[in-house]
């Protein structure tokens, strides 16, 4: 990895900035980082060595640029040309850009940008969800050839699935918060952005655990030094095709964050019983109905790889299918997508039982 600081100093724009490494170092050196000011180095991407070979190589690894500012700072929106231009004629080199302010993107790229060039890589940081669903539909939405994430110091849990599967995002990078003040970065918080990655077959990278760390309702302080060791020693990042089913941890949701993200589905709300549904469940009672979902869920869910998996539980015909549909219970798929049960294995009882509580949540729920 080569780095690169066309200029210095920035402003800060988002929570994640609270505690910007770039003003606690200047701040030790009694700097003022808020003013920004070019840096003399800021041609390096074409200056030479002795040997009249370029300094910056392709052997060198990326070369993560404007590391201590941000490169779509409006202050530097004079200079920010002449950094193109260079990267423009060293495209034997990958450039990552790594920016919270990626709703200037269109406002700074050169005008032969096209829709992107294919050595630069952008990387939008979303510390928290609302920082999430601000910057990320932009991203996506930008002509860019190349784009990552980064969670980084992730100061809550983050729900970006929607986001991934848009199959736009090569890569998703989770760490907590270093230096004295650092914000509490929780374990579950990696976990959740890490299953999502999966499902969506997207890599993940477990940075760094940050200074405190807690896991499973523990709070760690973790010195500096050891704070990357620890998060790849926990064997925790992802690459696709490497993880069995087996292998992936996980957690059943709680059933109010769930059925809250349920609401927020256009598809899962569609479903509601119908006055026949409710006269049949009156009728059958919910102990009956709760041996029908029983039922369905151990022979059309069950094995490792159900039959017609996808497409086992009608639209109609039982409260129960509703149930399902409503609740992401229908195939092998949802039950992943919803509630973090991997695929590929077959569901052992304290699933299975889980799932019919969810059925008979919603039932009841709907019944009311
Ligand atoms: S955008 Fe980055 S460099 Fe700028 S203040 Fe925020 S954290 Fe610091
Ligand atoms: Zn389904």
């Amino acid at each position: 990895m080569q780095i690169w600081n066309p200029w210095h100093g920035c402003h800060k724009i988002s929570p994640g900035c609270a505690n910007c490494y770039v003003y606690r170092r200047d701040e030790s050196i009694g700097k003022d980082a808020s003013v920004v000011a070019k840096s003399g180095d800021f041609r390096l991407p074409l200056k030479k060595n002795r040997q009249r070979d370029y300094k910056l190589t392709a052997a060198g690894g990326i070369v993560f640029a404007c590391m201590t500012s941000d490169f779509f700072l409006d202050t530097a929106d004079a200079w920010r040309q002449e950094c193109w231009d260079m990267i423009r004629q060293r495209d034997d080199l990958q450039f990552q850009i790594i920016t919270k302010r990626i709703d200037r993107f269109m406002q700074c790229i050169p005008p032969d940008w096209g829709d992107g060039w294919e050595h630069v890589t952008i990387c939008s940081t979303c510390e928290n969800q609302n920082r999430t669903d601000y910057r990320l539909p932009i991203l996506l939405e930008l002509p860019i050839r190349h784009r990552e994430v980064i969670c980084e110091p992730m100061l809550e849990e983050i729900h970006m699935e929607q986001y991934l599967a848009s199959g736009k995002i090569e890569h998703v990078i989770c760490g907590g918060e270093s230096g004295k003040n650092a914000r509490l970065c929780d374990f579950r918080w990696i976990q959740e952005v890490r299953r999502a990655c999966i499902r969506n077959g997207v890599p993940f990278t477990f940075k760094q655990t940050g200074a405190v760390f807690r896991k499973d309702g523990k709070v760690y302080h973790i010195d500096r030094k050891i704070q990357m060791h620890q998060a790849k020693k926990s064997g925790y990042s992802y690459i696709p095709g490497t993880g069995s089913a087996e292998a992936i941890r996980y957690q059943l949701p709680e059933r109010a964050a769930l059925f809250d993200r349920l609401s927020r589905s256009e598809f899962r709300s569609r479903f509601h019983l119908s006055a026949q549904d409710r006269a049949y469940i009156a009728e059958k009672g919910m102990d009956t109905i709760r041996r029908h979902a029983q039922d369905f869920v151990a022979r059309r869910l069950s094995a490792e790889n159900p039959e017609h998996d996808g497409k086992q539980t009608p639209m109609k015909g039982h409260p129960v299918f509703l149930a399902q549909h409503a609740t992401g219970c229908c195939c092998r798929g949802c039950l992943e997508k919803w509630h973090h049960i991997p695929a590929g294995k077959a569901l052992n009882p304290e699933e299975q039982n889980y799932i019919v509580d969810v059925l008979m949540d919603w039932l009841r729920r709907q019944s009311k």
